[in-house]
């Protein structure tokens, strides 16, 4: 798609702050996620959304592989959504930057990245399914995250599609209140055809009349009855939620739809209800609704609590005001464009501007990136802005250092934005590379997708010379390893996928290295001592600190040395005393850094923090608080009643922990738990024949836990 010159000019033009105004986030922008599980219809609304705005002449088809959105080669012949792809749409006097996100289980740490720099969901449910686990498991991403959400019923003109019992499956598995403010005409189990929705609010009827327009009618008599009852229902809720509708409802007066929906807008941003629209995506019902809520019912930026800050080098949270630039990366994608790999880096600037020539500090790297581009994103295609303000999610251009979960700021900003939670990668497989030659060129293809997608992790065997890639489960590699086919040109030996181990230790433990000798012309002198202590929120991070001890107002580590040892003391790390899996939930704290000559040397810091580290793990391992930690699956096994108990009995000799046994309509069981990812293995096969294809079940990655017992390692050997 097309932009012209002229196009640019004037969206640049409108997106600059007005002569004179204090530059702020926008009470018209809206910046929104739209999560589901799986096939619940995420990317045919998106792509509807496009449409009805005016984005895209014609509506793509996911499964005829022409979407907008899903526009990785890989996405297209899965038809499935990996990388989230941000758009940016205009609806009733609102600029709403929309959100794609992958819906399959693998892929939760690309929800999680996207959800920090939101301000509020949509959540699609397939109606005639209602909440299914995987949106269970996003739901809670947006509620760590405390985001407003809207939900939308879709699907409506299948069979078996019930906007109600959806409302109630979003009550009792996400545990919200959903209030119904739209409902079918036709379509489920009804006689007559899906033929639009009515707006409960404005007690109106939608239809998709001739050339796909919306028109507004009168009610069909056959659903007016129901439709009063529900607005009754609707306007009842809200009374017993906010003290103005109570006012009205008091005095006797039916409210205004105006004053329904600002009702609903206070409770939506208190997260105190979660209206649910409906329609059909793919048909194009019920959408421009679904984009009328958005604008009216979810907040801007300017409404949204200021980001936590912290102290780069003291971990601290600080009380300060919001420097500005100030900007999160939460996504980076590179692109391969005449041979050239260039990355795109996806911001959220939560305060003040950057235009092209900016020039922002990452402090992570200690690189100051020069901006050579501001770009809007349209799926696949990018259109340049003149500039962009706090409260607004775009892509920048020409950044090379800068990774996923770095904070971008002045030069020399002491402080950081929370960087996203990476969890710990579940699954991991050995790589090498067919031919020799190719070894340099898979290394950079490891390394550019590790530096995208955090959640996967690649390190070098030096013994072998083979690499490990990890990630969150068999899709996920199996993705990451297409893609160093298909961008990197580069074909790998892949063996079998094996569980990722963790090691963690339970106690705080200490060490100390000196160096004393010389690099080429100058002499390196260094003692160094760090204490390595568990994280206390069972978080699968590696911190590392400088303590006051160790910095140069004591006479220790300048800031580019510090770096320089918190780098390496990282790397150091994914390596653990016990088998030589990677560290997990620890802090590093450089609590000495001595030297006796003027200036201190760089490498000689780096390499007596090292030994020091070393020196700590050993200790650790000598009185035996080093744990080896192996993944843990969060499993929902849904099974008939005649097979459950053969099921239960076959979990067990998993060593599953059964958390939860209910039972579900008529005669079915829901076994949830947790179980170790190795004890998992091939278990969709396992499953099918035990229960004759009957049961389903849908896993997770939940924790990574102490190994349970040597023999359990005999029963079922890694990597089987
Ligand atoms: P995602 O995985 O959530 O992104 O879901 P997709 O947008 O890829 O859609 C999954 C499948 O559901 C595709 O085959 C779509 O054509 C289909 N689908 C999406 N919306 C509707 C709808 O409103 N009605 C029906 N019948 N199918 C739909
Ligand atoms: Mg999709």
């Amino acid at each position: 798609m097309a932009h012209s010159r002229a196009m640019d000019a004037a969206t640049s033009r409108s997106e600059g702050a007005p002569p004179g105004a204090e530059p702020g986030p926008r009470a018209s922008l809206r910046n929104v996620g739209i999560c589901a599980h799986i096939d619940a219809g995420k990317t045919t609304l998106t792509e509807r959304v496009l449409h009805l705005t005016g984005r895209e002449r014609h509506v793509g088809r996911v499964d005829e592989g022409t979407s907008v959105m899903d526009w990785m080669s890989e996405e297209r012949e899965r038809g499935i959504t990996i990388t989230a792809a941000a758009t940016r749409v205009q609806w009733r006097g609102c600029e709403i930057n929309l959100v794609d996100t992958p819906g399959h289980v693998d892929f939760t740490v690309e929800v999680e990245r996207c959800m920090r720099v939101l301000d509020g969901a949509i959540v699609v449910v397939d109606a005639t399914k209602g909440v299914e686990p995987q949106t269970e498991t996003v739901w809670r991403q947006v509620e760590a995250r405390e985001l407003p959400a809207i939900a939308f019923a879709n699907k409506c003109e299948r069979p078996g599609a019930d906007v109600l019992a959806c409302a109630e499956s979003l009550r009792e598995r996400l545990g919200v209140r959903p209030l119904v403010v739209s409902y079918p005409i036709g379509g489920g189990d009804t006689e007559e055809p899906l033929d639009g929705v009515v707006d409960l609010v404005a007690r109106t009827a939608w239809r998709v009349g001739a050339g796909g327009v919306q028109r507004e009618r009168d009610l069909p008599e056959a659903i007016a009855d129901e439709v009063d009852v529900l607005r009754a229902e609707l306007v009842d809720a809200l009374s017993e939620l906010d003290e103005t509708m109570f006012a009205i409802v008091c005095d006797g007066r039916t409210p205004t739809p105006e004053e329904i929906e600002r009702s609903l807008a206070v409770l939506v941003r208190a997260r105190e209800v979660v209206p649910l629209f409906c329609g059909a995506a793919l048909l194009g019902h019920g959408v421009p609704r679904l984009l009328d809520g958005v604008a009216t019912l979810l907040p801007s930026p300017a409404e949204a609590e200021p980001p936590k800050l912290f102290d780069a080098e003291t971990g601290a949270i600080a009380h300060e005001a919001l420097p500005e630039p100030l900007a999160l990366a939460f996504k980076v994608h590179s692109k391969l464009r005449r041979g050239q790999r260039s990355d795109l880096t996806f911001v959220r600037l939560y305060a003040g501007k950057v235009e092209k020539g900016s020039r922002l500090w990452n402090g992570r790297t200690g690189v100051t990136e020069e901006i050579q581009s501001v770009l809007r994103i349209h799926a696949s295609d990018v259109e340049h802005i003149g500039e962009a303000y706090g409260g607004d999610v775009v892509a920048l251009g020409g950044l090379r250092t800068t990774g996923t979960g770095d904070t971008l700021t002045l030069e020399g900003g002491r402080l950081r934005l929370e960087p996203p939670r990476v969890p710990n990668p579940v699954l991991g497989v050995v790589v090498e590379p067919v031919r020799d030659e190719d070894r340099l060129a898979l290394r950079d293809a490891l390394e550019q997708l590790a530096r995208e997608d955090p959640s996967l992790r690649t390190a070098e065997d030096p013994g072998t010379g083979q690499w490990v890639l990890e990630g969150m489960g068999e899709l996920h590699l199996e993705i990451a390893l297409a893609r160093v086919g298909d961008e990197f040109g580069v074909t790998p030996r892949v063996g079998p996928p094996r569980v990722a181990f963790r090691e963690s230790i339970r106690a705080a433990a200490t060490g100390a290295g000196e160096v004393d000798r010389s690099y080429g012309d100058a002499w390196g002198n260094a003692v160094v001592e760090v204490r390595v202590e568990p994280l206390d929120d069972g978080a699968a991070d590696v911190d590392v600190e400088i303590g006051p001890g160790a910095r140069a107002d004591g006479g220790g580590l300048d800031a580019p040395s510090a770096r320089a040892v918190a780098a390496a003391l990282r790397v150091e790390a994914t390596s653990g005393p016990l088998e030589g899996h990677p560290l997990s939930g620890a802090r590093i704290v450089v609590e000495v850094a001595r030297t006796t000559v003027s200036r201190g040397l760089e490498a000689a810091w780096v390499q007596a923090a090292v030994a020091a580290l070393r020196d700590a793990l050993r200790s650790a391992a000598t009185a035996s608080s080093v744990v080896l930690l192996e993944p843990r699956m969060a499993f929902v096994v849904e099974s008939p009643v005649d097979v459950a108990s053969g099921v239960i009995g076959d979990l067990n000799s998993r060593h599953a922990t059964m958390e939860e046994i209910l039972s579900t309509g008529t005669d079915g069981r829901r076994i949830v738990g947790t179980a170790p990812l190795r004890t998992l293995i091939g278990y969709s096969t396992d499953l099918r024949s035990l229960s004759k294809g009957r049961a389903t079940f849908n896993m997770r990655p939940a924790e990574h836990a102490p190994l349970a017992g040597e023999d359990l390692r005999q029963d079922f050997p890694v990597g089987r």
